[in-house]
């Protein structure tokens, strides 16, 4: 889950990370008077879930109260890469002297968390990373241990930070890994961290991303998140506790398990086909959360086929098959859809399915053929 930057910099400077005075506004009217009680200059900033904004027109300085409503009517009517600004953040402008980049993720390879630092931090970071790499540094860390004073101090010197900075850097850096680590982060980034011109670092900019399957203990970061980044199909599916993701084929897939899933998307492509989605019903799925699925993935235009197949544990098969009634009287799919059932009540879930007009098969293979000739036919 992506954190808006003001949220992801509120989050921050709980960790005594410094960063500007401001606040959120969703109208023009409130923007202006944010700048008013700010005094001076202000900069208004798109909260939108994505990278650029400063390069797509979304970060703009404004010199007073009346320039920040122009500037917020503009960027609020502003769509950028597609997404429409709903609000922008007003912040006291910062004078910058320097732009340092400085993010903690986990590197897959290493298993480990990383940190990343750069002196050429800004706007044009990933372009310094195709060119420069060597201008960025990466510190692996042990969790168990968390950041220790020598490793920022490599850091502040690598990155030939002032000495007068130092202190401060390092208390910054520690304040992010605990960010990182206390709200299961994947992604704690400041792009830029600044060094202003009296002499103060700062956050401007600040982004997290949150490991969706750690949400279940961080109730009130759920509740932050924003689903205009997210496919409808997708947030509906979240609400039933399914595991949906689109993809782009024709033929739609309701499995139960994440492994079979997957294989069932394999075995799709290995017989000519394309998976229209990944969707994991759960174990134990209920009639109500199948025809959920259901509803989900006819929604789609390119589905053509639908391939629901339970391997029946927890999940009962009868369950299942009446679900899928239900669901087919709600939606009436005009789709073929071919079934495969077995395990845990399988002989009942086909009976109940008997009258219902469905594709039958016994084995994995013989359903993702049957799947893949039944999209093309239709
Ligand atoms: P991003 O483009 O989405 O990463 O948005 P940022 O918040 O990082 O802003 C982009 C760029 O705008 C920064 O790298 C700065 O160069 C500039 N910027 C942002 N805030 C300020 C500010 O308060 N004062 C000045 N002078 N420039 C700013
Ligand atoms: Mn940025």
């Amino acid at each position: 889950m992506k954190l808006h930057e003001y949220q992801s910099k509120q989050i921050f400077s709980r960790y005594g990370i410094p960063i500007p005075r401001g606040r959120v506004a969703a109208t023009a009217g409130e923007a202006r008077h944010i700048a008013e009680e700010l005094g001076g200059r202000v900069v208004v900033k798109a909260q939108v879930l994505v990278g650029g904004r400063g390069k797509a027109g979304g970060v703009k300085v404004a010199k007073d109260p009346t320039e920040a409503e122009l500037l917020a009517t503009q960027i609020l009517s502003m769509d950028i890469k597609g997404l429409p600004v709903r609000k922008v953040l007003v912040d006291e402008a910062a004078a910058i002297e320097q732009e340092i980049y400085l993010g903690i993720t986990n590197d897959r390879a290493a298993k480990k968390p990383v940190i990343m630092c750069s002196a050429a931090g800004g706007v044009d970071i990933e372009e310094v990373a195709r060119v420069s790499p060597e201008k960025i540094i990466k510190v692996h860390v042990n969790p168990l241990l968390g950041i220790k004073d020598y490793q920022t101090r490599d850091i502040a010197a690598g990155i030939d930070l002032p000495r007068e900075y130092w202190k401060s850097f390092g208390d910054i850096l520690k304040g992010l890994w605990q960010a990182f680590e206390d709200n299961d982060a994947t992604l704690a980034e400041i792009n830029p961290l600044i060094i202003s011109k009296d002499k103060r670092l700062i956050a401007l900019d600040g982004k997290m991303l949150i490991d969706d399957n750690a949400l279940f203990r961080h109730p009130d970061l759920s509740e932050m998140r924003d689903t205009d980044e997210d496919a409808p199909s997708e947030v509906e599916a979240r609400k039933y506790g399914l595991t949906f993701i689109k993809l782009d084929g024709n033929v739609g897939c309701m499995v139960n398990g994440a492994g079979l899933a997957m294989a069932t998307m394999d075995i799709l492509k290995f017989f000519g086909g394309a998976p229209a989605n990944f969707l994991d019903i759960g174990g134990g799925a209920g009639a109500e959360k199948v025809a959920a699925a259901m509803r989900i993935i006819l929604a789609d235009p390119n589905v053509k086929a639908i391939l629901i197949n339970i391997f029946g544990g927890i999940t009962r098969c009868d369950e299942v098959a009446k679900g899928l009634i239900t669901a087919m009287e709600e939606v009436r799919p005009n789709v073929p859809m071919v079934v495969r059932l077995v395990g845990t009540n399988a002989e009942e879930g086909r009976a109940m399915l008997a009258n219902a007009s469905m594709i039958t098969a016994e084995t994995l293979a013989e359903a993702a053929q049957k799947a893949v000739a039944a999209a093309k036919g239709a």
